[in-house]
């Protein structure tokens, strides 16, 4: 077995190309095959969230802290609260991130396809978007 230890894996901003708002990452596992599996800790500042992309074998989301928001292309903003976990279906269309005034955070599990394909990106998510009515929680 291998411990990989905090203080060697420093948090990283995420890539300004395809998040809005300052989002931090923090490494959980980058898997060797046969391995698929990628899991990252995500830290969304209120108002932050990623662009539009899609994820081909999917993603689960489990929430940790905070209030956040996703969206599947077509259908109403969700909330999202600590300890939901949202399933995200393959390649569909979708964001994650904060509530405007919480900040968020959620541990991000996806696994890659067989031959090492990851998430696809598309364009950031506008405010009109971002800002619409929540889905009432049922
Ligand atoms: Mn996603």
């Amino acid at each position: 077995m291998s411990i990989m230890r905090a203080n060697d894996r420093p948090t990283k901003q995420a890539p300004e190309a395809n998040f809005t708002g300052q989002v931090l990452q923090d490494p959980v596992i980058v898997g060797t095959p046969p391995s698929r599996m990628r899991a990252t800790n995500v830290s969304f500042m209120p108002g932050a969230r990623t662009a539009w992309h899609s994820h081909p074998v999917g993603q689960t989301l489990y929430c940790v802290t905070g209030i956040g928001r996703i969206q599947l292309e077509g259908q109403q903003v969700q909330e999202l609260h600590p300890g939901d976990t949202a399933v995200i279906p393959p390649n569909t269309r979708h964001w994650h991130g904060a509530a405007p005034n919480r900040l968020f955070i959620h541990l991000a599990m996806s696994e890659v396809t067989e031959d090492g394909a990851g998430t696809e990106w598309f364009e950031k998510v506008n405010d009109d978007d971002y800002t619409a009515q929540t889905a009432p929680i049922g």
